[in-house]
């Protein structure tokens, strides 16, 4: 399967995405190389429910806006997610970036899409040479090109553009692990949920 250098016009990209804020620079760069892109949201790993929901309203009012077509999951697998990262939390990571790229590889290719990628290549916080490697791994076995863009370049312009938007910037990754060590460490860990809940906290992204 060959890689993408330069422009691909004609071409669908199936894109996934975690959150809103991390979509805005992967979709305006993707959207001038590729004939059309979609968004797909599949985050189980997002908790609590509240908290999905809130990412996932906040994604649905950018895409009404600049005309974003996104495939929602019509379930919230939490139990399957925790089901699969109980007893090895330390690598929960590969289980919850590998599930995520999988289903969008399978969708892209159920949908005709000629390529799929994911806004986690956006993120600092993420392994992204896992994410590039576990990208690849999915283009041999489900037949649909990966899209690689270390779209860190554009990490800065992400962020001015979300806050243009006004989006909700959440300020942990997703998972209850996550939640936990974001907030769980003494002797800070009072203020920091004190400045989570009043809006003061650091955003994740
Ligand atoms: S920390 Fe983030 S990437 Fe890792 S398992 Fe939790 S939600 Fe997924």
């Amino acid at each position: 399967m060959e890689n993408i250098s330069g422009g691909f016009l004609s071409k669908k990209l199936l894109l996934h995405i975690c959150c809103a804020p991390c979509l805005m620079y992967p979709y305006a760069a993707s959207a001038k190389k590729f004939g059309l892109v979609a968004g797909y949201f599949h985050n189980p790993n997002i908790h609590l429910y509240s908290e999905y929901l809130r990412r996932k309203n906040t994604l649905e009012e950018f895409s009404a806006k600049v005309n974003l077509k996104v495939i929602y999951d019509k379930e919230y697998k939490m139990e399957e997610f925790i089901r699969n990262v109980v007893f090895r939390e330390k690598n929960r990571c590969f289980y919850c970036i590998n599930s995520r790229l999988e289903k969008t590889a399978a969708l892209a290719r159920s949908s005709k899409f000629d390529y799929f990628s994911t806004t986690l290549l956006y993120s600092k916080h993420q392994n992204h040479d896992y994410i590039k490697e576990a990208g690849y791994n999915l283009q041999e076995r489900y037949g649909v090109g990966f899209y690689y863009n270390d779209f860190r370049e554009g990490y800065k312009e992400g962020i001015r553009l979300s806050q243009n938007y006004g989006l909700y910037r959440q300020n942990y990754c997703g998972c209850i692990y996550s939640e936990k060590e974001r907030f769980y460490s003494f002797p800070n860990n009072n203020k920091k949920i004190k400045d989570r809940y009043s809006g003061r906290g650091n955003v994740f992204k």
